[in-house]
């Protein structure tokens, strides 16, 4: 039997060298026979049975074995090959706009062909555009006709053999644990061998929609198989872990004394709760506990805060750090970008200098001077905490005792930096403890798979006070009433973000640009006077202002002064201004929705009633596309960081979510971590049975599925 798909013929892709085909394989990754009996169909075509022209329906997609009656190629309008057959139900047109001669000399008049498309009706009869065609001689194939993805220049029959040879060879022995099948049982999952071998080439009568959705068991031991691996791995990554060592950071009680005694030193810790402002919520002191006993164990932490923007992790992050101080040793807080930097550095010298502690301060853009003074304050332990950006994990960095690195927003620092962080850091035989910063949380799915070597702490819960933001979606074509509310509420000696998707004009994208945004909003407020009797400022601060013109708008701002801050998203994280009160982003139809989430989380941190007006605008006559109404949308129905998080994962796919295009993560090919929850559960218990009891199954499951990446993932 020929398996020659059109417009190829076989003789032609056949004769392809064995090399120019390894190299196509190679461009898909097929280097090894189990990559290739992981190369899994796309999707099925079914050549197993024949079909009568006289029962067609229009649009059935259908395979007919007809004769060919006649076969001329026309010119008119354009050159295409004409054929008719008849099934002996009906006759059937064929028509061809590119085609080869051999394909041509198959269909000549007389010949008997199995031609496979969708059949059209019409006033000529049934027509047939570019079918798969091939000679009518054996029997018809018992199995669905497997579609592989695949590159230029490696036809699917040639991918096709190459697949079932690697398929014939791999060792696909079991590396599940043997005895307890009970648990797989459960799932109803077959053999790898027995689902490999289905997969490749299902017989005809499976039902279709089970291997689309990828719920036919055969689907879900491979889901199970490839979940297996990610937990083998980062269980495997968390014991090697274990191993390390860190230094231990307990907390410092006071030893009772006789009712006599001169009161005790307060330690950093307990005269920085002592000192707050206000009462830790019940969910900062369970994840302060969290830390604090992760940081009394010598192995290092690993650990992920999560919190909403504005649940206050700054606090908890600035008590560990005195327990830190407290146990004699240096921590250090990394911020991705300046500004947020500095907001750490102003709200931690506030809470902490007073208390007797000593700040270093780090960035790219600091005079020379200052910079060296710095790095002498970090390598001798003079400076306890050091704050800053990048700049802390450059070479010239010496920390004399580093023991704690906090990271803030840690999914704006890409894995290769997080890596550096970690290896930069290392005292002597000592890693720091790590407690890494998110307001973007990640679903459970994703946090149990992706970052499974990670512990997690939630703050789930906001600071008492708060009044939840309205959100409102409005066409720019309305403007205008946006600005009357802006005004109105400066005049109540409230202040407002504006925020801008770019600096300047660019032809390219037509969006307003900043700068002249600034000016109308400038126009728009003159004669604006607030409670104070003062004319209304407005500021503005973009990504390609100098730093320090950054930080006095940013501090005028704070202070409230300017009662309008133009921005761009460099206020993205982290700010907090409490008597904000109105977020209004322009064009937010271009931002990504954990985004726009952040941004909002920049209001609604007082007590005052704040909204956050989304302006969107559509090119001329069109509408908005579909994720971008989705996001919106979202936006609009929920303030819950969780469930944002949630729609997110949904809207964009965990690759993007995770931003691992750049990470070089292992991705999940087959899994769909929403809907595969009980196999990720099973996953992570069989994770744990194969590395405690079956090392070398363990080790070649990992082999298996993860090949060179095996070795990454254990750095
Ligand atoms: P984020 O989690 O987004 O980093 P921050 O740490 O900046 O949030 O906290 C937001 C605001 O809430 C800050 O002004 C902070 O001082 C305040 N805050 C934090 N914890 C509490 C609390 N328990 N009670 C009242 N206000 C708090
Ligand atoms: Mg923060």
């Amino acid at each position: 039997m020929t398996h020659s798909p059109s417009p190829t013929p076989p003789a032609k892709a056949g004769a392809a060298p064995k090399s120019a085909v390894q190299k196509a394989l190679a461009k898909l990754g097929l280097v090894s026979d189990i990559d290739l009996a992981l190369h899994l169909p796309l999707r099925y075509e079914d050549e197993t049975h024949i079909s009568k022209l006289s029962q067609a329906r229009e649009g059935d997609t259908i395979q007919i074995e007809a004769v060919v009656t006649k076969s001329e190629v026309s010119f008119r309008p354009r050159r295409q090959l004409i054929v008719t057959v008849d099934d002996g139900s009906d006759v059937c047109t064929l028509r061809f706009f590119s085609f080869y001669p051999s394909q041509q000399k198959a269909l000549a008049v007389g010949n008997r062909v199995r031609a496979r498309g969708e059949v059209k009706g019409g006033f000529l009869g049934w027509t047939m555009l570019h079918p798969v065609c091939r000679s009518a001689v054996g029997d018809l194939p018992k199995v669905l006709t497997p579609i592989y993805p695949t590159v230029a220049g490696l036809p699917q029959h040639v991918l096709r053999k190459e697949v079932l040879a690697g398929l014939a060879r791999a060792d696909l022995s079991d590396t599940f644990s043997p005895g307890d099948l009970s648990q797989v049982n459960h799932h109803a999952l077959w053999t790898l061998r027995d689902a490999l071998h289905f997969l490749h080439q299902p017989k005809a009568d499976v039902a279709l929609a089970t291997l689309q959705d990828h719920s036919h068991p055969a689907w879900q031991r491979l889901k199970a198989e490839e979940l297996l691996a990610q937990q083998i791995s980062q269980l495997h990554s968390r014991r090697v872990r274990a191993h390390l060592r860190a230094p231990l950071l307990s907390l410092v009680v006071a030893e009772p004394t006789g009712p006599d005694a001169e009161p005790v030193l307060l330690s950093l810790h307990d005269g920085l709760l002592a000192k707050l402002p206000f009462a830790l919520t019940a969910a900062q002191q369970r994840v302060q506990a969290e830390i604090a006993r992760d940081m009394a164990r010598l192995v290092p932490m690993h650990r992920l805060l999560q919190g909403d923007v504005g649940a206050g992790k700054t606090v908890v992050a600035a008590l560990a750090a005195a327990i830190c101080i407290d146990a004699g040793w240096q921590c250090a807080l990394m911020a991705p970008t300046e500004i947020l930097a500095e907001q750490h550095f102003r709200k931690l010298i506030g809470w902490l200098e007073p208390l007797g502690v000593t700040t270093a301060w780090l960035t790219g853009t600091q005079k020379a001077k200052e910079r060296r003074d710095m790095l002498a304050m970090v390598e001798s332990g003079e400076a306890q905490l050091v704050v800053g950006t990048h700049a802390i994990i450059q070479e010239k960095v010496h920390f004399k005792n580093l023991a704690l690195a906090i990271i803030d927003e840690q999914h704006r620092f890409g894995v290769a930096q997080r890596l550096a962080l970690r290896s930069k850091l290392r005292h002597e035989s000592m890693e720091p403890h790590l407690l890494m910063m998110t307001a973007t949380p990640i679903p459970r799915t994703l946090a149990m798979s992706y970052y499974a070597d990670l512990d997690v702490s939630t703050l789930d819960e906001l600071p008492p006070g708060r009044t939840p933001v309205v959100t409102k979606l409005l066409n720019e074509s309305r403007r205008d009433e946006v600005v009357q509310r802006i005004r109105a509420q400066v005049e109540l000696g409230r202040q407002v973000y504006w925020v801008c998707p770019l600096i300047e004009e660019s032809e390219a994208l037509d969006l307003t640009n900043a700068t002249q945004t600034y000016a109308d909003l400038q126009a728009a407020m003159q004669g604006v006077v607030g409670p104070d009797g003062q004319a209304a400022q407005v500021g503005l601060l973009h990504s390609r202002m100098a730093a320090p013109d950054k930080k006095a708008v940013m501090a005028s701002f704070v202070e409230g002064h300017t009662a309008v801050l133009v921005s761009t998203t460099v206020i993205e994280v982290g700010v907090d201004v409490a008597n904000a009160s109105l977020m209004v982003i322009e064009h937010a139809e271009r931002f990504g929705l954990s985004q726009l989430h952040q941004l909002r989380g920049r209001v609604g941190r007082g007590a005052a009633a704040s909204v956050c007006v989304l302006l969107y605008s559509t090119p001329e006559g069109s509408r908005l596309g579909e994720t971008a109404r989705e996001r919106l949308k979202a936006m609009v129905e929920t303030n819950d960081g969780f469930e944002i998080a949630r729609r997110d994962l949904e809207i964009r796919g965990p690759g993007e979510f995770l931003g691992a295009r750049q990470s070089g993560d292992a991705m999940l090919r087959f899994a769909d971590l929403g809907s595969d929850g009980a196999l990720l559960d099973w996953a992570r218990r069989e994770a744990h049975v194969l590395l405690d009891k079956h090392p070398a199954l363990a080790q070649r499951h990992l082999e298996r599925w993860l090949g060179a990446k095996s070795e990454y993932l254990k750095a």
